[in-house]
């Protein structure tokens, strides 16, 4: 089984909200950092909210 790192970045879509697991990218052996979707599985649009940054982007 691939290795799961332990902490995935979550990225919520500003159009519909649907939340979507970053895309791993390899930084080093050991390391990954996530980046958002190209595009909403859902929706198809391209803004994103990291997770983490959600609860400050309501008004
Ligand atoms: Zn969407």
């Amino acid at each position: 089984m691939a290795h799961v790192p332990e902490s995935v970045t979550m990225y919520v879509c500003e159009h519909c909200q649907v939340a979507h697991a970053g895309t791993p990218i390899h930084v080093d052996t050991a390391e990954h950092r996530f980046e958002a979707p190209d595009e909403c599985g859902s929706c198809g649009e391209t803004a994103f909210v990291a997770l983490s940054d959600w609860v400050h982007h309501h008004d």
